[in-house]
């Protein structure tokens, strides 16, 4: 992308720092980190300080042009996906992937109903073990039957 190209956030054009941090986030089919983000921003704009990274990375997810997702105590990751999805977590190596299931709708009705509360969002987390984990783990448990 040129610096001829304006990305627009809330009606406003975006800082040039504020573009290349958004640029990060979308051009990444990965969750990233803000650590993750700064190092990746620091390739296309060498002059950017953390602290510009995560400011910008506030304003971006104020603007409603990225989504912050944490998972208990872990760092927050950016997702580019603002529309509202769910996420399978690997609990081995960290892998972090976007589903959707269409009963997550009827699911926060029962949820709002049995707590009470009056529903705003609902958000899955499938914790689990991804397939690429799955498989190294049944290498494993083969070679050790083998010998
Ligand atoms: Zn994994
Ligand atoms: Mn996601």
């Amino acid at each position: 992308m040129s610096s001829g190209t304006e990305i627009q956030g809330g009606g406003r054009a975006l800082t040039p720092q504020r573009e290349v941090v958004l640029r990060v986030v979308r051009e990444s089919a990965e969750h990233l980190t803000a650590a993750e983000i700064y190092a990746a921003a620091r390739r296309i704009r060498p002059s950017l300080s953390y602290a510009t990274v995560y400011n910008s990375l506030r304003y971006l997810k104020e603007a409603g042009l990225v989504r912050e997702i944490t998972f208990g105590n872990g760092a927050s990751r950016y997702d580019r996906e603002t529309a509202r999805h769910d996420h399978a977590l690997c609990t081995r190596c960290g892998a972090l992937l976007d589903f959707d299931l269409a009963e997550t709708a009827a699911l926060m009705r029962l949820a709002a109903r049995r707590s009470r509360f009056k529903p705003e969002s609902i958000h899955l987390t499938l914790m689990g073990v991804c397939p690429a984990c799955s498989a190294a783990e049944q290498r494993r448990t083969r070679r050790k039957g083998a010998r």
